[in-house]
């Protein structure tokens, strides 16, 4: 399921999606109201984080990382024989019924040797070192024939112009088409029914599914999610929702699909989640993404929708039989509350790489968290056996679905190919497309002409720029990178900048990246996620966007961006600006060395000229750039051992950076924890000082006299007034508000070095600051919010007009003498607003730097 991340305000609440014409006295559960289940209490990263210890164990036996080749020179069926991995009673798939893991590749090798319709490829591992496994079902093809099928995909790509008027294409074309199993590990039956629907298929007799498979290939993920499936967990082993991670592939399984996407192609996709009753079928409410070709998006997907409605239907489930309530599809039957604005989500992803129908689907019985501990083993299986059969069905409906459109599907993907390698202007979606489709489903866009990349001066981070492109490169945008300089729009770029031409055919995907979005809260009440993520504002890196003037750039393709590390020649101590995740990376190195760094007020670090060559090592490792220090000086800064109280999220990006964190909580401490190899507390999550026993009181008071803390967000917030840190009062902002914000930083330590944009969620800032109190950031007076939902609370407060000007990032020396930082802004969500990142490595070299006057402690 598609849960939101944070207790929905009571403007939400109003727009639950509940399917009519239900009578109110059906003695069954009622239907599961679409939107709820706010499994992370009011602020989203009260969980704990998720990170098990077999998490680690599993990882270090994993062997090597996975880098997976599709082969382009191979008929099918390419039969994989697949390693079986040994079983395990304690996957949490067997309560159900269903397939546990270590069975998934027996059967797939079973109906390999079964049928030459069925092939099996390994397309990458899971956090924890499972296989995932990508089935192709199709008639078989010879060399000759799949080779053929390769050039005309990758000319609907790359030539939409000539696709289109070559009336022969789709005749020859097998349409692909993309089912994903299983994302959210606990959702876990989309996984059967895609194995019961290759099974049938490999063994059907019927004359028309022969004639199916040679003309579609139909690609199965059969479990996107293999580590949430065993551990019965809706996240992967890292703790993320890989459902969120689609533009920031943070996580390996999310870099499979996304290049599953971009090599398959599909023109339909089908992604199985549950639990929502009645059966829940996209497509969706308002808002929706301003960068779709939403007229061939919507018509086909609504068909496609309406085909799975009745497919489920005809199943014959009803209320009063087996508690089964009628599908709901929110785009129908729903003002709002359910919107495919943010392209985290996979079919929200998928259309940028030519998919123009794109479903989630969930289907209907709830069998895990709560129900999953408490129900009869034979209630959970009776439930699991209905949402096989339900998500199956809306499998073959799909299938059927394209076999029916074939040729227009095909045409349809080429069309939305050519109107962006055309650079054609983006349309309004004509209100007759689609009955029900009214002025509140219009979103448009203008594309830019280009998006520069500048390089040199204008640049305020190579790496980060580099980071970037290789990002775009990854999702498969085109960017070309100047040989020479050149003007555009009345500005001078240097040779070596990088230009994004936005007349290319996956402009949609490049545009909804890099454009800033927008302030989406006067159009809706409600957003289900995340509104606002720009990568050009967020990833650290200069981006303009480029309106007019023509594009005559000499320029070559980049398959890669440039190498951006460098020191410079003249001998002496090194600087290093810590204003990159990479250039903290490089200094961690360093400090894991034994290296003598000093840490300057001005938020930059100071190698010693003797450290020289490992100053190279790591500038060539990590692509930063250091320059010659001068005279400069700082306080001796050494590794940092980090305490945090942290989400699954702040945890990966924390150590990604580097660092040494050791994950702690209220009932960690409670049971007696040694401060003495800790430099920084971090809290942002579990950790309440009122919680704590007067032990674990004595002995966090104990590390305070000397250690520093970083807080984040309401959980920090409240340690911060419990523990008696800095006087600040912390003031919540609306609990849904999210976004990209506009906020000015301060020339210290932790300030200095930052974006003029940050990220928020939840958002707060600091009034009746202290003396001891310095203001590291606010909120701009203009704004703050560029792009997102922020609105006031019905009684006024928590808006963005409140939140203008006030202090969003704080720091300070308690009495005790502890250096403390507090965060308002949440600069590590998901790990995706990489330009933010080095915001709190700043903190914590601060914290840890800024040596405490000794205290005895009682
Ligand atoms: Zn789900």
């Amino acid at each position: 399921m598609r849960l939101p991340i944070a207790l929905l305000s009571v403007a939400a609440s109003a727009v639950l999606l509940v399917p009519t014409g239900v009578a109110a006295a059906d003695p069954v559960e009622p239907p599961t109201p679409a939107v709820r289940d706010f499994g992370n209490g009011p602020e989203r990263n009260e969980e704990a984080a998720g990170v098990s210890e077999p998490a680690q164990m599993l990882r270090a036996q994993a062997v090597e990382p996975f880098h997976y080749v599709p082969d382009r020179d191979r008929g099918y069926p390419r039969q994989t024989q697949l390693p079986v991995p040994a079983e395990n009673p304690a996957d949490a798939s067997i309560k159900l019924g269903l397939v546990p893991y270590h069975g998934i590749a027996p059967k797939l090798n079973d109906l390999q040797k079964l049928s030459d319709r069925v092939s099996v490829e390994v397309i990458g591992r899971s956090h924890q070192g499972r296989d995932l496994y990508l089935v192709t079902v199709t008639a078989p093809e010879s060399r000759a024939e799949a080779r053929e099928q390769d050039r005309i995909r990758e000319r609907i790509e790359n030539d939409p112009a000539a696709s289109a008027r070559d009336r022969s294409l789709p005749k020859k074309y097998k349409a692909p088409v993309f089912i994903n199993g299983n994302i959210h590990g606990n959702e876990w039956e989309g996984t059967d029914a895609a194995l019961r629907v290759i099974e049938e298929l490999a063994t059907s007799t019927d004359s028309q599914v022969a004639k199916l498979l040679g003309r579609t290939r139909l690609y199965f993920n059969v479990t996107a999610n293999p580590d949430g499936r065993f551990n019965g967990v809706r996240a992967n082993g890292a703790g993320f929702d890989l459902n969120r991670d689609f533009i920031t592939a943070s996580q390996p399984e999310a870099r499979a699909m996304r290049q599953l996407m971009i090599d398959t192609q599909p023109v339909a996709m089908v992604d199985l989640h549950g639990y929502v009753n009645g059966t829940l079928i996209e497509p969706t409410t308002p808002p929706h993404g301003a960068n779709y070709e939403y007229d061939l998006f919507i018509k086909n997907t609504y068909a496609n929708g309406l085909g799975m409605e009745a497919a489920v239907k005809a199943l014959g489930h009803t209320p009063a039989a087996d508690g089964v309530f009628p599908p709901q599809i929110p785009f129908r039957d729903s003002p709002e509350g359910w919107d495919d604005w943010p392209p985290i989500f996979t079919p929200q992803y998928a259309p940028f790489q030519g998919a123009v129908a794109s479903h989630t689907v969930e289907i209907p019985l709830r069998v895990n968290n709560a129900d999953y501990n408490n129900l009869p083993v034979e209630e959970l299986r009776r439930r699991s056996s209905i949402n096989t059969a339900i998500a199956a069905a809306a499998v073959r409906a799909t299938y059927g679905f394209v076999q029916d459109r074939h040729d227009q599907l095909i045409a349809d993907q080429i069309e939305v190919f050519r109107r962006g390698a055309a650079g054609e202007p983006a349309r309004s979606v004509p209100l007759d497309i689609v009955p029900g489709f009214g002025p509140e489903d219009v979103y448009t866009t203008t594309y830019p002409r280009a998006y520069v990349i500048p390089a040199g001066t204008a640049q305020r981070s190579a790496t980060a720029a580099a980071r970037l492109v290789d990002h775009l490169v990854a999702n498969d945008v085109r960017v070309e990178r100047a040989r020479r300089s050149f003007q555009l729009n009345g500005t001078t770029y240097p040779a070596g900048s990088y230009v994004v031409d936005m007349h290319q055919p996956k402009r949609g995907l490049a545009n909804v990246m890099l454009e800033p979005g927008a302030d989406i809260s006067p159009r809706v009440d409600a957003m289900y996620d995340i509104s606002g993520w720009s990568h050009a504002l967020l990833w650290g890196a200069t981006v303009d966007a480029v309106t007019t003037g023509s594009l005559r750039v000499p320029a070559e393709p980049v398959n890669a961006a440039a190498p951006t590390g460098s020191i410079p020649r003249t001998p002496g101590p090194l600087a290093l600006k810590v204003s990159d995740a990479k250039e903290v990376q490089a200094l961690n190195e360093l400090l894991a060395q034994g290296v003598a760094v000093t840490w300057a007020s001005d938020g930059t670090a100071i190698v010693p000229a003797a450290a020289r060559e490992a100053a190279g090592t790591a500038a060539d490792r990590y692509g930063v750039a250091f320059t010659a220090a001068g005279s400069a000086s700082g306080v001796p800064l050494s590794q940092v051992r980090i305490a945090a109280a942290a989400s699954a999220d702040e945890l990966f990006t924390l150590r990604e950076m580097g660092f040494e964190v050791t994950p702690v909580s209220t009932a960690v401490l409670n049971a007696g924890f040694d401060w003495s190899a800790t430099d920084v507390l971090f809290v942002s999550s579990g950790l309440s000082y009122a919680a704590l026993n007067p032990a674990a009181r004595t002995a966090l008071d104990g590390f305070l006299a000397t250690g520093g803390v970083v807080t984040r967000g309401g959980t920090g917030a409240t340690f911060n007034a419990a523990a008696g840190l800095l006087t600040a009062t912390a003031v919540a902002g609306r609990g849904d508000a999210n976004g990209v914000v506009r906020v000015s930083s301060s020339a210290g330590s932790v300030g200095n070095g930052s974006p003029e944009h940050s990220f928020v969620y939840s958002p707060r800032w600091f009034t009746g600051l202290g003396p001891e109190v310095t203001v590291e950031q606010s909120y701009a007076a203009d704004g703050p919010l560029v792009s997102g939902h922020w609105r006031p609370n019905a009684n006024g407060t928590g808006g963005q007009d409140a939140a203008r000007n006030q202090a969003a990032v704080v720091s300070g020396r308690d009495e005790r003498g502890a250096a403390v930082v507090l965060f308002g802004t949440e600069p590590m969500f998901r790990n995706h607003p990489k330009g933010l990142f080095p915001q709190v490595a700043r903190a914590l070299y601060w914290s840890a730097s800024v040596t405490a006057p000794a205290v005895t402690t009682p």
